[in-house]
């Protein structure tokens, strides 16, 4: 309490019930706002390292520091028991001799470790000169860190050491380990220090922390208060205690986004008028009945029912849709389209590439052929003079759709009456950009974005939780599955054989690399060294080798891209810059070099470039033998789906969603302390089934018992979520 330099409360005033809840929470709430610096043990030195390695500011930030880990420190292991895979573990035993290794960058500390078993490496690569200093050899101590290989020896590199007489008996089992930097670890902060300031924290705390969700929720969810919560994370008393108190910091931290993603929505859906299209007229009718090629298959015609209804409604569409590479969304796309056109508005379609967009051009004009719509493509290389043909046929409304680029950005383009905008790949467009293409039209266009990056539900329920969604999941009929087996390397020649079985049937084949240029550090395959065995193997003149990377010129690779188009060369050797739209239909076999490497969404996705024939497809997955559990995973999930959505489940599970491909880039707009999208799925459904109950009685939080709600989502400070970036 000594520390508290908050403002000095009046204690003269007529107290009621809600005014020391008030007074209390005020002081709390003040005291948890100090500078880091001021609390004991910190000082100005470390405050600032704590603000800047990990952004640590005030006592609050370092409550919701939480630990990232937990570790068992009640069992020893022997030395023998040591594999790699095993976690955290503890040895007890006595240090033989110290020794100083390699120079420069590599320049380490080793320390040969054992107990009666036998013995192992130390490690430690920098600041440890006062580990012998404080550790002599023959002394015994107790080592704690990770087991690895490493120079095919078993070690432990920087390992935590600790005087056995210094380890008290300790209560719990479950010990907290903080994440910390090299920076914080060399001047003393390390995992344990932040733990010893957690305690002094918790130890001159002037109050319970408030709570921030209301008692009759607790007692429905049994659900620990917060402040058992905020300080059995730090300190659990038990597996069971720990457990109680993750879970009720998981569910605020996911129903808050809930709540307000879901509040924004209804908000949005009574609200903003959108622009009725009532008729299903001319456009649509005869495209329907003279120009579709095939029938639709059940899904498109499910999500068009969906969009349709969304487009009559009298409400602004936010619409979400979600299908596999080859599931049809570009038909979709025109349908809606020509709805829009019925309705006599005008449409738009962008694309983050110009191949897209071109691909999408040729593709709608060709189904449009021989029906009166006017369709024209905009980007970035169109000349002058069409651009200006285009700008003012949008502007007298003669130009009825527009597809193309980051192009159709610029103020310049200006639309007479825009209904519709659809967006492809919408990842790689950022939320700014995308209201910008909002603002083309007094009232706001309807919006549907297309993505084949597949979302797993509960991660677009909350990155993308206040748009509808709309699922394709059905390829059309005819597809030939993909099928996929993965070799080791030493199966190579097999591998080859087969490669040259699919030339000699005229088909070609891509060789996919994920490095340019051998990593110093790793042993994986390098394009370079395997373009020398692809053409020992493959020799010319009887085959033609292709090579792109992101090292050659754009229009070698143009080149070389369209010798493989042509079908003058029989193998493609590329990195993964063959671009998302390439579509060569006679490339039938995908071979990924170094497979493990890659992440699962990135192998779904060199995976769609094949199977696009009639002709049966496959790709082939190399890898070494040694092969992280990660890994195998991935590998063996990958042989056994072709579902994108599956492939995306397990991703999320074993990535986390803050690597999920595309959500990296357009940022998931927060960062979640402690829930993990991927783990903690049941919270996420339980969290919104609560939110969507209480703003279904009171959508406007205005009942007494949600004003707890309406509070913290107004103060933000639940969790710091930038809700102006979702969109
Ligand atoms: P996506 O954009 O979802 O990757 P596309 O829209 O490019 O897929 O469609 C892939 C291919 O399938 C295209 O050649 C398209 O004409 C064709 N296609 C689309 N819908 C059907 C259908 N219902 N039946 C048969 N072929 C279809
Ligand atoms: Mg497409």
């Amino acid at each position: 309490m000594s520390l508290y330099s908050g403002p000095v409360l009046p204690d003269r005033c007529k107290i009621t019930n809600r005014a020391t809840d008030y007074r209390t929470e005020r002081t709390m709430q003040d005291f948890l706002k100090q500078d880091i610096q001021f609390l004991p043990g910190v000082g100005p030195a470390k405050g600032d390292l704590l603000r800047k390695e990990v952004n640590i500011h005030t006592f609050e930030d370092l409550i919701y520091y939480f630990p990232f880990r937990y570790v068992d420190k009640s069992k020893f292991y022997k030395v023998r028991e040591i594999h790699p895979d095993l976690p955290y573990i503890q040895i007890r035993g006595t240090i033989k001799k110290y020794a100083s290794v390699g120079g420069g960058r590599r320049k380490r500390l080793v320390a040969a470790f054992g107990d009666d078993t036998g013995t192992l490496e130390l490690i430690w690569f920098k600041g440890a000169k006062w580990i012998p200093e404080n550790f002599p050899p023959g002394k015994e101590v107790v080592v704690f860190g990770k087991p690895t290989v490493y120079n095919r020896k078993l070690n432990l590199v920087h390992p935590e050491m600790e005087d056995p007489a210094k380890i008290k008996k300790v209560s719990s089992s479950l010990q907290a380990v903080y994440s910390t930097t090299e920076k914080m670890k060399d001047n003393y902060l390390n995992s344990k220090a932040i733990s010893k300031l957690q305690s002094n924290l918790i130890g001159i705390l002037p109050s319970k922390f408030s709570e921030t969700l209301p008692s009759w929720l607790l007692q429905q969810l049994k659900l620990a208060t917060l402040d058992r919560a905020l300080k059995q994370i730090h300190f659990p008393d038990s597996v069971s205690d720990h457990k109680q108190a993750e879970l009720r910091l998981k569910f605020e931290e996911l129903f808050y986004i809930q709540l307000n993603i879901l509040q924004k929505r209804t908000i949005r859906k009574t609200e903003y008028k959108g622009n009725k299209f009532p008729h299903v007229g001319e456009h649509l009718n005869s495209f329907y009945k003279e120009k579709l090629p095939f029938e639709l298959t059940g899904a498109q015609k499910k999500v068009l029912r969906e969009i349709r209804a969304d487009l009559g409604s009298g409400k602004q569409m936010n619409r979400l849709l979600q299908g596999d590479v080859g599931s049809g969304k570009t038909l979709v796309a025109l349908m809606s389209m020509l709805i829009a056109l019925d309705n006599d508005f005008q449409a738009c379609l962008m694309a983050p590439t110009e191949i897209l967009a071109s691909q999408h051009f040729r593709s709608i004009t060709s189904f449009l052929e021989g029906l009166d719509v006017s369709v024209e493509l905009l980007t970035g290389s169109t000349k002058k003079p069409d651009r200006e043909r285009i700008h003012a046929g949008l502007l007298d409304g003669s130009l009825k759709i527009l597809v193309g680029t980051h192009a159709l950005l610029e103020d310049v383009v200006q639309f007479k009456r825009l209904g519709l905008v659809i967006i492809d790949e919408q990842h790689r467009f950022g939320v700014a950009q995308r209201a910008k293409l909002w603002q083309k039209s007094s009232v706001m266009p309807h919006v549907l974005v297309m993505t084949a990056t597949p979302i797993p539900r509960t991660l677009s329920m909350t990155l993308y939780g206040d748009l509808d969604i709309s699922v394709i999941d059905e390829l059309p009929p005819g597809r030939k599955p993909i099928i996929t087996k993965h070799f080791f390397d030493n199966q190579r020649l097999r591998v080859f054989g087969f490669m040259k079985e699919e030339i000699r049937k005229g088909r070609q084949i891509y060789i996919v690399y994920p490095l340019i240029r051998e990593s110093e550090t790793m042993d994986y395959k390098d394009l370079e060294d395997g373009l020398e065995s692809i053409s020992r193997a493959f020799p010319p003149p009887e085959y033609q080798v292709s090579v792109v990377h992101g090292k050659m010129k754009a229009e070698e690779k143009a080149i070389s891209m369209k010798h493989f188009v042509e079908g003058r060369t029989h193998i493609m050797v590329a990195t993964t810059v063959i671009e998302v739209g390439v579509d060569v239909p006679n490339a039938t076999t995908m071979v990924v070099e170094s497979a493990e490497r890659f992440g699962l969404s990135q192998l779904h996705q060199l995976r769609g470039r094949v199977g696009r024939g009639a002709d049966q497809s496959y790709c082939i997955l190399m890898s070494g033998y040694k092969l992280s559990e990660d890994g195998r995973k991935r590998l063996e999930t990958m042989v056994s789906t072709n579902d994108g959505f599956e492939i995306a489940e397990v991703d999320l599970k074993l990535r986390g969603p803050g690597d999920l491909e595309g959500t990296q880039q357009s940022g998931v707009p927060f960062n979640l302390k402690i829930a993990h999208l991927g783990k903690d799925q049941q919270i996420l459904i339980l969290a919104r089934d609560v939110a969507e109950r209480i703003l279904d009685e009171d959508p406007k939080l205005e009942l007494e018992k949600h004003f707890i709600f309406a509070k913290n989502i107004r103060k933000g400070s639940v969790n710091k979520v930038n809700w102006g970036d979702i969109s």
